[in-house]
C-alpha cells in the first residue's frame, strides 16, 4: 500500500473467527522500529535423513506440538516453507512497515495486494520484487486468503487478539471436548504461554492512540450494543513506553501486517523460543513439503528446498517416524486433499478438504462527522469490539486506520456467523488444489454486519465509506 505519489499512510489487516467472537487485524503505517527477535535453531534438513518426528508448519499448531514433544524427550524437526525472519534487511529492521511494503512484504507476488486497496479514490497497490515475503495473499476462485509465511506462521502478521471463547458457545462447536478442562487448564495455559495481556482501561481512556477505539465505543454504546475489550499478545506496557517516547515505536508506527519489530510477542518470542531452549527442536525454513507416503518405519516425506525467489533448488526425501500436519487450514487441507486424491496417503476419511469457512470476515468503513475525529495517531493493535453475535450474528473489531492523518473514518473488521462452507478438490489438470468458495456467499456475512452498522449509521446520521475496497464499494467482502 504505498503509492509514493500519496503523501499519507494506509494499510490493512484481517483476522479470524473460530467460533466465538474474536477478530484481530490491522491497518498501519509508520516510522521507526527496532529488531528484537529470537531466532529458532534453523538448519537445512539433509536428503535421506531420518527423523523421529517431522512437523509440517511452524505456526501455532506446529510450535505447540514441537514444544510438548520436545519436553517429552522426543527430537523434532519442523519444516517451514517461509523464511526464518531473524536477519535485518538493509534498513536495519527485520520486518517492513505496513505503510511502505517492500520486497519483504508479500509471498511470491510482483504486486502488493493490500486488504484496503484504495483510499480517497487512489489505488494503493504497487509493484514489488518477487520474493518469499511474509504475507501470502493466496487467491482462490472466489476469495483471497491471507496467511503468514515464515517461522512463526500467522503469529508474524496477525493482530494478536487473543480471544477465549464464550463458554456458553463452546459446547455447540466442540461437544465432545471436556469444557471444564479447556477453561480450567488449557485456555489459561495457552494465554500464559502466548504472553496475553490486557490493556489498562484508564490509559485506554486517555491515550491519543486509541481515540479511534473510543469513538467506536461511543457509537456502539449509543446504539445499545455490547462493547468488549479483547486481550492481546502485544505488550501494552511497551506500547505505553512508545507513547511516552521512551522506546522505538512499533504499534504506534503502524507496524503489524508485515511483522512487528518490537512489542508484539509472536511465536518466535514464546513457544518457539521455549522449544529451541530444549535443544531438541530443529527448523528447516524455506522448505516445503509436497508429499507424505507410508514407508517402512514411518513415512517418506518429499520436501522442496526454495530460494528467496521461490525457485526449487533441491528436492529431498526424508524418512520420519511420525508426521504432524500443522500447515494451517489451507496448507494442511491442500496437502491432505492432494494425498487422498492421488492415493499417496491411504486411510484418509471422507471429511478431508470439506467444511472450510471464511471466518465470516467482512470489512467496512463509516464516515464520521467532523466533530468525531478518530485521531491522526492510531495504534495498529486492535483492542476492542462490538458484540452483536447472539442478536445479529456479528462481532466487529474496531480496527485502526493508521494513515498518519485525520480521516474521520471508523474502520471495522467483522467476524460473522456466515453458514457457508467450501470444499478443496484436487485438479489433476493443473496439478493444484482448488477451493470452491463463491463470492456471493459473503452476502450472508454482509447482512450480519449490517445488523450493527446500519443501526449505528441511523443513530449517528452517518454513512458508509465507499472508497476503501474499490471505487464506490462499501464492503470488503473478498477476503479472509
Ligand atoms: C493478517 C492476519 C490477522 C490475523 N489476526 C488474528 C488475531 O488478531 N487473532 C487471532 O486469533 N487470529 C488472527 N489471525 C488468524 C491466526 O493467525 C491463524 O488462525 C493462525 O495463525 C493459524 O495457526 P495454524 O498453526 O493453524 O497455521 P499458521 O499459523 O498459518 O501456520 C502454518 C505454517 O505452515 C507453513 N506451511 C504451509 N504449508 C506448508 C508446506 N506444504 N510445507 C511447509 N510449510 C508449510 C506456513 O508457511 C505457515 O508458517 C490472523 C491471520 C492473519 C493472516
Amino acid at each position: 500500500m504505498s503509492d509514493p505519489s500519496l503523501p499519507t499512510r494506509r494499510s490493512a489487516g484481517v483476522s479470524r473467527r473460530g467460533f466465538i467472537a474474536g477478530t484481530g487485524s490491522i491497518l498501519g503505517l509508520g516510522l521507526l522500529s527496532q529488531t528484537s527477535h529470537a531466532a529458532a535453531a534453523t538448519t537445512s534438513i539433509g536428503n535421506g535423513e531420518r527423523v523421529p518426528v517431522l512437523i509440517i508448519g511452524s505456526g501455532y499448531g506446529g510450535s505447540v506440538a514441537a514444544l510438548r514433544l520436545a519436553q517429552a524427550g522426543i527430537d523434532v524437526h519442523m519444516i517451514e516453507m517461509g523464511k526464518a525472519w531473524d536477519t535485518p534487511g538493509s534498513d536495519g529492521k527485520i520486518f517492513a512497515n505496513t505503510k511502505t511494503p517492500d520486497v519483504r512484504s508479500y509471498w511470491l507476488r510482483t504486486r502488493t495486494k493490500q486488504p484496503i486497496s484504495n483510499f480517497l479514490g487512489f489505488p494503493l497497490d504497487k509493484d514489488v520484487p518477487r520474493h518469499t515475503g511474509i504475507l501470502d495473499a493466496e487467491d482462490f476462485s472466489g476469495i483471497t486468503v491471507y496467511q503468514g509465511r515464515g517461522v512463526g506462521g500467522g503469529s508474524l502478521v496477525n493482530g494478536g487478539m487473543a480471544v477465549t471463547p464464550k463458554r456458553e458457545r463452546f459446547g455447540a462447536i466442540l461437544p465432545s471436548v471436556d469444557a471444564d478442562e479447556m477453561y480450567d487448564v488449557y485456555y489459561p495455559r495457552a494465554n500464559a504461554g502466548l504472553g496475553v495481556n490486557e490493556i489498562d482501561r484508564a490509559w485506554f481512556d486517555t491515550t491519543d492512540c486509541y481515540q479511534y477505539a473510543r469513538v467506536g465505543r461511543k457509537h456502539a454504546e449509543r446504539s445499545g450494543f455490547d462493547f468488549v475489550y479483547v486481550p492481546n499478545v502485544y505488550d501494552f506496557n511497551y506500547m505505553k513506553q512508545e507513547a511516552a517516547g521512551n522506546v522505538p515505536r512499533s504499534a504506534l508506527a503502524g507496524e503489524i501486517l508485515y511483522g512487528n519489530n518490537a512489542g508484539k510477542k509472536s511465536l518466535q518470542q514464546t513457544y518457539l523460543a521455549q522449544a529451541k531452549a530444549t535443544g531438541r527442536v530443529t527448523i528447516s525454513p524455506l522448505h516445503r513439503v509436497t508429499s507424505v507416503t507410508p514407508a517402512s518405519g514411518g513415512y517418506t516425506v518429499t520436501i522442496e528446498q526454495l530460494d528467496t525467489g521461490g525457485n526449487v533448488t533441491a528436492t529431498k526425501t526424508v524418512t520420519a517416524g511420525k508426521v504432524f500436519f500443522a500447515a494451517g487450514s489451507v496448507g494442511t487441507s491442500k496437502l491432505l486433499t492432494k494425498l487422498k486424491a492421488t492415493g499417496a496417503l491411504p486411510g484418509l476419511n471422507g471429511e478431508v478438504g470439506k467444511g472450510w469457512g471464511d471466518n465470516g470476515n467482512i470489512m467496512c468503513g463509516r464516515a464520521n462527522h467532523m466533530w468525531d475525529p478518530t485521531g491522526s495517531l492510531q495504534s495498529s493493535i486492535p483492542t476492542v469490539g462490538i458484540d452483536n453475535w447472539d442478536e445479529g450474528g456479528a462481532f466487529a473489531e474496531v480496527a485502526p486506520l493508521p494513515t498518519g492523518i485525520e480521516t474521520y473514518a471508523s474502520l471495522y473488521l467483522s467476524v460473522t456467523n456466515n453458514p457457508h462452507r467450501a470444499q478443496f478438490s484436487w485438479n489433476a489438470g493443473t496439478g493444484k488444489v482448488d477451493l470452491n468458495w463463491q463470492t456471493s456467499w459473503k452476502q450472508a456475512g454482509i447482512d450480519m454486519a449490517k445488523s450493527v452498522f446500519d443501526k449505528i449509521n441511523r443513530k449517528e446520521g452517518t454513512i458508509y465509506r465507499t472508497d476503501l475496497f474499490g471505487v464506490y464499494k462499501i464492503w470488503g467482502d473478498h477476503l479472509t
